[in-house]
């Protein structure tokens, strides 16, 4: 049956205008109001915006959220967050995980890419609830062996859903995984066709041992395996050079960049103007919540633009730009055509108080909502065409 809802009067390219949702998409954008959908949502006083994609975080780890800070990563990971870890049960996890969906939701976030364990009960509430999600076990190789047992999960959730939630690989990082885990996690991925996520070059510490072990750096070891393609989400990426760059999207690979984290951890600042010259996917991220400790992806844009001028140079990630890292690009790396408010994308989009006090005068949209804006003035959040969250009932549906 043919679903089709009316969004009346939200402000979108400097007037107000009505856009009509059918079956997840928008059909068409400046239709009259009296069109007969069968459902009508209110946009007054409301801009539309594309929503967010979320291309790396441990949902879970919102049990972690002020349990560790203020230390460096190899501290915050050996004497807090894996001993913690340890003793989380798959019930544990999936409480995280409804804490961070509920989170992603009301901060405008319809689509996420998990990375941790037990991750089935994650893909089922993402499911329940309506959103987008890729989720990805970890493996080590301390663990690699039973990735063979995960693989028959994955052949079996991929092949009977949607495609809105799908299961993935995740091998945790070089420092975690030797190259045979390294080998045979991408080789599990290529033979079912699924997508695969890793930490790359997060501190400088990881390029050095990558260096001293190896000769090579972090990408042209994990490249010398065989390991990179377009269905790889590569985290972090702070210590690239432009070779490792140039060579990254020549692969097709997606990075998420997760500013709060890396400055949070003290890890460094990603190179912004070489990644961006390499034409490499660039896509936002929050990481987990011990890191971060939000998931908000409108903070994450906001700290990324900032980040990106801290030594001068203020012109290379302007606002519309890492507004697109955080929604086109994202949607892109989820393979979805959407991330955009136009006719035939994907209906992923958020309606937004342009009464509220921070998003007046209007001279720019986009500098608001980037610079000024809080997650608060997000009044409804809609996927797929259904609405996941709406402020007035304060609750997501
Ligand atoms: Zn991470």
């Amino acid at each position: 049956m043919i679903q089709t809802t009316l969004i009346n009067g939200a402000w979108l390219d400097g007037r107000r205008q009505n856009i009509l949702i059918e079956n997840g998409r928008f059909k068409s954008i400046g239709v009259p109001d009296d069109t007969g959908a069968d459902k009508r949502i209110d946009a007054e006083g409301m801009a539309i915006m594309p929503a967010f994609y979320n291309t790396h975080t441990h949902s879970p780890m919102n049990l972690l959220r002020g349990y560790a800070d203020d230390m460096p990563l190899k501290r915050w990971l050996n004497e807090y967050i894996w001993p913690f870890e340890a003793k989380m049960t798959p019930e544990d996890m999936v409480s995280g995980s409804r804490m961070a969906m509920d989170e992603m939701m009301r901060t405008g976030t319809v689509g996420f890419y998990d990375m941790y364990f037990h991750v089935d009960g994650t893909a089922r509430l993402a499911a329940k609830a309506g959103m987008r999600a890729i989720v990805a076990e970890t493996f080590f190789s301390h663990n690699i062996g039973s990735i063979d047992d995960y693989a028959d999960t994955m052949r079996g959730w991929n092949s009977q859903t949607d495609g809105k939630t799908l299961l993935a690989v995740g091998p945790h990082a070089i420092y975690t995984n030797d190259a045979e885990s390294l080998k045979k996690a991408a080789g599990i991925a290529r033979d079912l066709g699924s997508l695969i996520t890793i930490h790359i070059s997060e501190t400088k510490e990881e390029v050095d041992n990558c260096l001293k072990a190896t000769g090579m750096t972090p990408v042209n070891y994990l490249d010398s395996l065989g390991f990179l393609g377009p269905d790889v989400m590569a985290a972090h990426c702070v210590w690239l050079n432009r070779q490792e760059l140039d060579l990254m999207a020549e692969r097709g690979v997606t990075i998420a960049h997760c500013p709060c984290s890396n400055m949070k951890l003290g890890s460094g600042r990603f190179p912004y103007r070489e990644a961006i010259a390499s034409g490499v996917r660039i896509t936002l991220a929050t990481d987990g919540c011990a890191s971060n400790n939000n998931l908000d992806m409108r903070e994450e844009m906001k700290f990324a633009a900032l980040l990106s001028k801290v030594d001068g140079d203020v012109e290379c990630l302007p606002a519309g730009m890492v507004l697109e890292w955080a929604t086109r690009n994202g949607a892109e790396a989820f393979g979805i055509d959407g991330g955009v408010i136009a006719e035939g994308k994907a209906a992923d989009c958020l309606l937004i108080d342009m009464n509220d006090f921070r998003m007046q005068p209007c001279h720019n949209l986009i500098a608001n909502w980037v610079y000024a804006a809080s997650s608060d003035i997000i009044n409804t959040v809609i996927c797929d065409g259904r609405v996941i969250f709406n402020r007035q009932r304060q609750c997501t549906e």
